[in-house]
């Protein structure tokens, strides 16, 4: 079984309040995945204002060296561990054993992030829920390699 970004398979959970344009359903059809959303499962509302990691990746985070922050300022680093913490209960309960995670994302990004300076540039890492996903030996990678 695989748990995969909600926005990967049609729902409108992004911070925009849209879904991925490309269509990424095929597994969610074949009763293979489950969808979760961690920055919703974390209390987040949509649409939210677009949030980076600052000072460093997702193991960061869940170590306490990293925070997770909006583009106003505000801190959302507690949401960002929680939804995690959501996804990863989840994805027990399914018997997950993969990841199929939305690049980029400071939840789901399994190879690339943001680097915290709102100006586009990106870094390699992973995500909050991706880090805590690896962790827990849930192989993660991206819609890419779908
Ligand atoms: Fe939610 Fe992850 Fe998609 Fe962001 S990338 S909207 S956290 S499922």
């Amino acid at each position: 079984m695989h748990i995969m970004s909600a926005c990967l398979a049609g729902c409108h959970c992004r911070y925009d309040g849209k879904a991925v344009q490309e269509d990424h359903q095929d597994l969610l059809k074949k009763g293979e995945a489950i969808p979760a959303c961690p920055e919703q499962l974390g209390g987040l509302s949509t649409p939210r204002n677009p949030a980076e990691i600052v000072g460093g990746d997702g193991f960061d985070v869940l170590d306490g060296k990293a925070r997770v922050m909006d583009n106003q300022g505000n801190d959302v680093t507690e949401q960002f561990i929680a939804g995690a913490q959501q996804a990863l209960r989840l994805a027990k309960k399914a018997g997950v054993t993969k990841a199929i995670l939305k690049e980029n994302s400071p939840s789901c990004g399994s190879t690339y992030l943001y680097d915290g300076s709102f100006t586009g540039k990106k870094v390699k890492g992973m995500g909050v829920t991706a880090a805590l996903f690896a962790r827990n030996g849930i192989e993660v990678s991206s819609e890419h390699s779908l």
